[in-house]
């Protein structure tokens, strides 16, 4: 063998990052389509920052948002104790992420002891400090997303900007936090540091709507409400479902061994609808209590299922996601998912274009490609071809390694900027690559027409391309490839290792079907 062996690969470093959150989610009804999609991305964020070495230790936080006046008023119409019916929800979510092959190292409901104490001492701090202060506020109300909108942000002077439902006007005594005092510290924040929201329009945006007019004092405690957790100076009041819900994620990150300053590492995946509260209240909050901003917040487009709103009054949109992967499997729907559309836009799921999808790259050009590779190597060169034995690389290997290798580089660098869609974009074209090259090799022939040599040469390049291309795919789809890097004999990825592509000896100990259609 020569020296060319091994291929050098342009990658940049990515950022440290120790957890990515999913939004814990409001546990008054069943998950659906979008809770899973957020999980899915989320964990593949995850993966990937494991799989990169950047940080093996990577964290996936997640969990249920269960206090509120809406979650009482649910558990009161299912004839339910209100903690037996969070205690159901919950588990419906728990039970949900591994049949999406989401594995979550922590899961932090807002019900939890140590989370209630983490909040009440954070509220006095606030209340000490004087950034909350006890007074009135009269306002249109929205029950659904229990907050009060200025008028300017009704829709037809009226309605919810985010239910379209009509809000009531309501006054009430409240604990109010002075959000307009971190109103230019936050403009600020946001000038200085570049893509701290994706995709940046929205950090355009904000900057924009921030300069444009004073913040006003936000209400944070409820009068009236008893499922919540209570203001630690006054019995009347719980503190308001947002603060609970993001502070979660300070106390999911206590349990996983971190503390306040880890947040600087911690990047939050959300849905586009909760921007507000992730890009103007959490910072404010934090400001206020002096501890450093997140990393990142990576914000997504949304769902319709057969051209079709997800929503309760829709029973067909609101189906649990499970019966997708029932469908799909769970590396055929995250890999639906990922490919079908670019993070941040909207995308419609239809089941059988999301089979066809799957059907034609993950069975037709991936499993098929890597169970005919295996089965000619375990026919005809006993399970393992050497590199020793190949003298030197023809011509049209090294073409097809060249070509490969430039696209290895863009879907890690599409990773690294979490463009899974051109991820999943550029997998495809690797393994279009590969396919040309062994149709056009026909290793087949050997011993009929072809000397042992060149199928052996051509054997070998296509495993050796695959498998750095299943380990780039394998935070998409982890079981379908596990299971083709166990049947290699588990070799490790070099260009994750060394960043550079090193020609192994080619294994395969034998030669399963690794994908049924779907
Ligand atoms: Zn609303």
């Amino acid at each position: 063998m020569n020296t060319n062996n091994s291929f050098k690969l342009n990658l940049s470093k990515s950022s440290k990052t120790e957890f990515i959150t999913t939004p814990i989610f409001y546990a008054n009804g069943e998950p659906h389509l979008g809770h899973a999609y957020t999980g899915i991305i989320a964990d593949i964020f995850c993966r990937y920052q494991r799989l990169s070495q950047t940080n093996i230790g990577c964290q996936l936080i997640t969990g249920t948002d269960e206090h509120g006046q809406k979650i009482a008023s649910a558990a009161q119409s299912n004839n339910l104790p209100t903690q037996d019916f969070v205690d159901n929800l919950s588990q419906s979510f728990q039970v949900l992420w591994p049949k999406l092959a989401i594995e979550p190292d922590a899961f932090i409901r807002t019900t939890d002891t140590q989370h209630k104490l983490n909040v009440q001492r954070i509220w006095q701090q606030l209340e000490q400090q004087g950034d909350i202060y006890l007074g009135h506020y009269s306002g249109h109300y929205c029950i659904a997303c229990e907050q009060f909108y200025p008028e300017k942000d009704l829709l037809d002077g009226a309605s919810c900007p985010v239910h379209k439902r009509e809000v009531i006007f309501s006054q009430e005594e409240t604990y109010l936090f002075r959000l307009e005092n971190y109103r230019e510290a936050l403009i600020e924040y946001y000038q200085s540091n570049d893509n701290c929201i994706e995709p940046g329009h929205y950090q355009q945006s904000l900057i924009e709507q921030l300069k444009s007019a004073p913040l006003d004092d936000l209400s944070v405690s409820r009068i009236n409400n008893k499922w919540g957790i209570q203001v630690p100076s006054n019995q009347d009041h719980t503190v308001y479902v947002w603060i609970d819900a993001l502070f979660s994620y300070l106390s999911a990150i206590q349990n996983c061994g971190g503390n306040a300053n880890s947040l600087t590492n911690t990047q939050h995946v959300i849905g586009k609808d909760i921007l507000l509260f992730h890009s103007v209240y959490w910072p404010a909050f934090l400001l206020a209590l002096d501890i450093k901003l997140p990393q990142k917040l990576i914000v997504h487009g949304w769902w319709t299922i057969g051209g079709e709103k997800i929503s309760k009054s829709n029973p067909d949109t609101t189906v649990n996601p499970s019966l997708f992967s029932d469908k799909l499997t769970s590396d055929g729907l995250r890999y639906a998912l990922a490919r079908h559309k670019p993070l941040y836009r909207d995308g419609n799921l239809v089941l059988d274009e999301f089979a066809q999808t799957i059907n034609a790259d993950l069975l037709n050009n991936l499993a098929n490609l890597v169970k005919r590779n295996h089965t000619l190597i375990t026919k005809n060169f006993a399970g393992e071809i050497k590199l020793a034995e190949i003298s030197q690389l023809d011509k049209e290997s090294l073409a097809c390694i060249n070509k490969v290798i430039p696209v290895l580089e863009r879907i890690i660098n599409a990773y690294q900027t979490r463009d899974l869609h051109r991820a999943a974009k550029e997998i495809n074209s690797v393994l279009a690559e590969l396919n040309g090259f062994f149709h056009q090799r026909a290793p087949w022939l050997v011993y009929k027409t072809q000397p042992e040599a060149k199928a052996k040469q051509t054997c070998l390049v296509v495993s050796n391309l695959a498998r750095e291309l299943v380990w780039v795919l394998s935070p998409i789809t982890p079981k379908l490839c596990h299971d083709i890097i166990e049947e290699k004999g588990t070799p490790s990825s070099s260009i994750f290792e060394h960043q550079v592509l090193i020609l192994k000896d080619a294994v395969a100990l034998c030669a399963n079907s690794h994908w049924q259609k779907v």
